[in-house]
């Protein structure tokens, strides 16, 4: 016997495969919804169609935005030959509110994860080798402190150091598997500022 609706199973099983969602807060996500006004639910759906068909990754670092480049890209005062590699949109995000980085940005977009089957072929870092054929001084890596983090690190490192390229990694002191979108301000800042060469 089915115990809720069609429409309200088919609703909680969509809800139960976002990540972080369990199936309990699937359940309780779906009949808030179902008791949400309908103008709402409606602003809601459009909301998300919107943002699925507008947002595409720049041209230049890959970061997710609503334009063929992005700000950070499109601003010709930042520093150009300085390029920050993050592992996604949200590291991005992250250094961008600290306001001190003049720098631009690559984001690749996940991390080498030898056990979850994700190579280099399957982040942006082919992007990343393209972009240095251009006038680039300094390749600063921020993945995250993880082992996928680190072991991206240790390979980017390895690819670049051939093309003369100075790479600098930033500095320990983020917490080991630490997310950088969940670290403050003052220590991202002292982990760029204590950044050293790879
Ligand atoms: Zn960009």
């Amino acid at each position: 016997m089915e115990l809720y609706s069609g429409h309200i199973n088919k609703l909680i099983e969509e809800l139960a495969a976002l990540p972080g969602i369990g199936n309990k807060s699937a359940q309780r996500l779906a009949f808030h919804l179902i008791n949400m006004p309908q103008d709402k639910v409606n602003r809601l759906a459009n909301v998300i169609v919107e943002a699925k068909a507008n947002v595409r990754y720049c041209k230049e670092c890959f970061t997710l935005t609503d334009r063929d480049i992005c700000p950070v890209c499109a601003n010709t005062g930042r520093n150009h030959k300085m390029i920050m590699v993050v592992e996604n949109t949200r590291d991005l995000a992250a250094y961008e509110k600290t306001g001190k980085y003049d720098g631009v940005y690559h984001v690749l977009h996940g991390a080498i994860s030898p056990m979850l089957g994700i190579g280099p072929n399957d982040i942006r870092l082919k992007e990343l080798i393209e972009r240095l054929k251009g006038d680039v001084e300094e390749v600063i890596i921020a993945t995250n402190s993880s082992l996928e983090g680190e072991t991206t690190a240790m390979y980017i490192s390895k690819l670049i150091k051939p093309t003369g390229v100075k790479v600098t990694r930033i500095a320990s002191g983020v917490p080991v598997g630490g997310d950088l979108e969940y670290i403050d301000e003052v220590t991202l800042l002292r982990a760029l500022d204590g950044r050293v060469e790879m």
